[in-house]
This record gives C-alpha cells, sequence and structure tokens, in this order.
C-alpha cells in the first residue's frame, strides 16, 4: 500500500496572526451580501477615484507599450521626482540612487525588514501602530517588541519608555507619523531624540510617512529628513495610496541610507523584479497633482469635524487626530472589551469598527474609526451612533 505523508507548511507563516481588520472587513461582507447595509468605518482606504489625469499618463504608457519590466529600481523619471519631492517638500538632500520603486509601501516596508533584521533581532514598535508591523517580523523569525503609549499623552511617543526597552538583539525603531489609528504626529523634538538613540545604539530608524500630507488644523508634519546628517542610519517608506487615492495601484517607495539601499534591493530583485511599469508613469504624475492631493486632504478634514462633533456629543473619549484619517476612541465603559463592541456595533447596527488590540496587545479598550468613507455615509452613520450613543441612553459613556 501507498503511503501518504502530509507536506509540512512554513512555521513561521503559521504563526501569523489573521488580519483583524480582514477579519472585521469579512465579517462586514457577509451581512452587506445578506442586503443589510454597512457604514463601512472599517476600512483605511480613501473613497476618491484617482484623479483623472494620473489615470491618463498610466493608459497613456500602457497604449504607448510601455509593457516590459523596468530598472529593478525603478523608472529613472519617477526615482529623480521622488528626491526631488521630498527636496521641495523637506529640504532633503536624497540622490536619486537611494530611491527604491516598490509594489506598494507594504513592499518597502518589507524589504526594510528584511534588510536589516536576523533570525533572533528585535524591532521595537510603539503601539498603537499599523498590524503589519507585528506580524510582518515573524516572517524573518525576528521579533516585534510592543511598546504600548498612554492615551493620556495621545498616544505621544516617549524616547526614554523605548530606550528602556533597547537590548542587546535590538536591530531597529520602527515608528509611523502621522499615526495609523491615532493621528498622532511626532514632535520635532522627539524625532530629535530617535534620531540620537539610533546613532548611540547602532539602530535603524525606520519611518513609514504614507500620511504625510494628510494633517489638520494647523499641526505640522516634521520629517526626519529635515534633521537627520548624512550617514544617519534612515530608511523612509513613503507612498501614493492614501496622497492621492491609488489603493489599488500598489505603488511605493523607500529611500534608504547606508548600505541598506542595495541590500533592500537585492531582495526586491528576486521578490518582484520591478514595480508595474505603466503604473510607475502614473505615480510620476501624481506627483505633480498637489491641488488634488490639497483637496482631498481638506475634505478628510471636514470630516473629521463631523466626527469629532458626533463621537463628544455621544459621550466619547478620544484625542483629537493631528494627521491620518482615524480616530483612535476608548470604548463605552459597559462593554469588556473592544471586540465585543465593535462585534455588537456590526452585528446589531451595521457600524464597522475595528478593535483596539488589532494595533497592539494594549490597547483593548479602545476602537478605529476611519472617515475616509463618503461624506453622506459618513453623516448617515454617525447619526445611527448617535441614536445608540444618546447622552441620556444607558450605555453612554462616561466623560
Ligand atoms: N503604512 C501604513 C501606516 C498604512 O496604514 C498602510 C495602509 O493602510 C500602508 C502602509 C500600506 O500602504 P500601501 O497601500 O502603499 O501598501
Amino acid at each position: 500500500m501507498v503511503k501518504h505523508i502530509t507536506p509540512r507548511l512554513n512555521r513561521r507563516v503559521a504563526e501569523l496572526r489573521a488580519s483583524g481588520i480582514r477579519r472585521i472587513v469579512d465579517a462586514a461582507a457577509h451581512r452587506d451580501a445578506a442586503g443589510q447595509p454597512v457604514y463601512a468605518f472599517h476600512l483605511g482606504e480613501p473613497d476618491f477615484d484617482t484623479p483623472e489625469p494620473i489615470k491618463k499618463a498610466a493608459i497613456a504608457k500602457l497604449q504607448e507599450g510601455q509593457v516590459h519590466y523596468t530598472p529593478n529600481a525603478g523608472i529613472p523619471e519617477l526615482r529623480s521626482a521622488v528626491a526631488h519631492d521630498l527636496y521641495f517638500r523637506y529640504q532633503a538632500s536624497v540622490d536619486p540612487s537611494q530611491v527604491l520603486i516598490t509594489v506598494g509601501s507594504c513592499e518597502a516596508l518589507s524589504l526594510a525588514l528584511l534588510a536589516v533584521l536576523d533570525v533572533g533581532d528585535e524591532v521595537l514598535v510603539p503601539t498603537p501602530c499599523w498590524p503589519n508591523y507585528l506580524q510582518l517580523p515573524k516572517l524573518i523569525g525576528a521579533h516585534a517588541i510592543q511598546v504600548p503609549l498612554a492615551p493620556n499623552t495621545g498616544f505621544s511617543i516617549d524616547p526614554a519608555q523605548l530606550e528602556q526597552a533597547i537590548t542587546p538583539r535590538t536591530r531597529a525603531l520602527l515608528i509611523n507619523s502621522p499615526n495609523n489609528p491615532t493621528g498622532n504626529v511626532i514632535s520635532r523634538s522627539t524625532l530629535e531624540t530617535l534620531i540620537e538613540l539610533a546613532r548611540s545604539y547602532g539602530l535603524w530608524l525606520i519611518i513609514d510617512e504614507i500620511y504625510q500630507d494628510i494633517v489638520f488644523d494647523g499641526a505640522e508634519h516634521i520629517s526626519p529628513f529635515s534633521l537627520v546628517r548624512p550617514g544617519d542610519p534612515l530608511i523612509h517608506i513613503g507612498g501614493f495610496s492614501k496622497s492621492y487615492a491609488m489603493t489599488g495601484w500598489r505603488i511605493g517607495y523607500a529611500v534608504a541610507m547606508n548600505d541598506a539601499f542595495s541590500a533592500m534591493l537585492k531582495a526586491h530583485q528576486y521578490l518582484v523584479t520591478s514595480a508595474t511599469s505603466f503604473v510607475q508613469w502614473g505615480a510620476l504624475e501624481a506627483l505633480s497633482q498637489a491641488a488634488s492631493r490639497a483637496s482631498m486632504r481638506n475634505t478628510y478634514q471636514l470630516r473629521y469635524h463631523l466626527v469629532e462633533k458626533a463621537l463628544e456629543q455621544a459621550g466619547f473619549r478620544f484625542t483629537p487626530p493631528q494627521g491620518a484619517f482615524y480616530v483612535f476612541a476608548r470604548i463605552p465603559d459597559a462593554y469588556p472589551n473592544s471586540e465585543a463592541f465593535c462585534l455588537e456595533m456590526l452585528t446589531e447596527h451595521g457600524l464597522g469598527f475595528v478593535p483596539g488590540d488589532v494595533f497592539g496587545d494594549a490597547h483593548a479598550d479602545h476602537f478605529r474609526l476611519c472617515f475616509a468613507c463618503a461624506t453622506d455615509e459618513l453623516r448617515a452613520g454617525l447619526q445611527k451612533l448617535s441614536d445608540i450613543f444618546h447622552p441620556s441612553s444607558e450605555r453612554s459613556n462616561t466623560k
């Protein structure tokens, strides 16, 4: 008799936690399919269409026959334009040869971690954070060390707290500003201290600035590019998804200092060869669309004000975001945890929120509301929330 042996799967992949956001997305899709509407406050995706000139530029290049591999690091025109854009914004002295065009900023982040982490190494991640930061290091056999930030500081990074978490295995600090999910923008003085920490402990400072264009009410996004010296161990992650409503195009970039660039390029060559040819031309056009990105930012700001008013009236506690398009609010006291709260909101009221512990183990008393959905949907969903948590209601929060 022939013996059948079941092949086994990779253990590191088995250890990845299923995306908590996906769980809510799937439950929402189920509800939607059953004809019950869902207010999609759980998705971190702009509702806008990609601006027309960007589409036209990509279509023109596609029709022209730009359908082949491009140079591995990206088309020279886009690499130069990214370097110029960063100079224009931050007076960053970035050479185009340090710019790597990637398949979304997701790939840029994966490459950065692949380039700097070995098996058993640690990367410090202040939480709440975008969930990928906690899972990706596992693929390399490395560890994301969560450094939970305090809600009463608006989840601001405390460099002393990060310094205490450094061990001989620490290789990198991974930060995000403006932050998903809190909207916190890292201050100049904190960034200066973090750069100093990276220098003195020999760590890479990896910063994800994908929300750099979306800041509110006079807040200023400071990039480490304005503060670093040549030779500093910086890797910047950037992208087009959020600023230009290009999530489905899958295009982003990294700027990597010192020898990180060639390490990331090597990994990128084997993983994807190059980003999609005509998409890179669309991204090039995007960088000249300052008016479109400003108009989207203004709309996010207006939407935030609607959210702020509704959440305050319903008695929710939260720190106003300075950027991105999320509010990270405390769950009402009547609920045991965020999962229970989000599940009830979705199944009973069609309100899609993401439980706080998806963004770090210490945050199960919070939930994330995304206001990148259409303004009408936002208004209707907020009305629903106000109806449930009217100040006179029993389940109302305590302020
Ligand atoms: N970085 C952060 C902080 C995000 O929130 C997201 C998406 O939600 C990404 C990166 C992914 O961006 P991209 O679409 O460029 O891969």
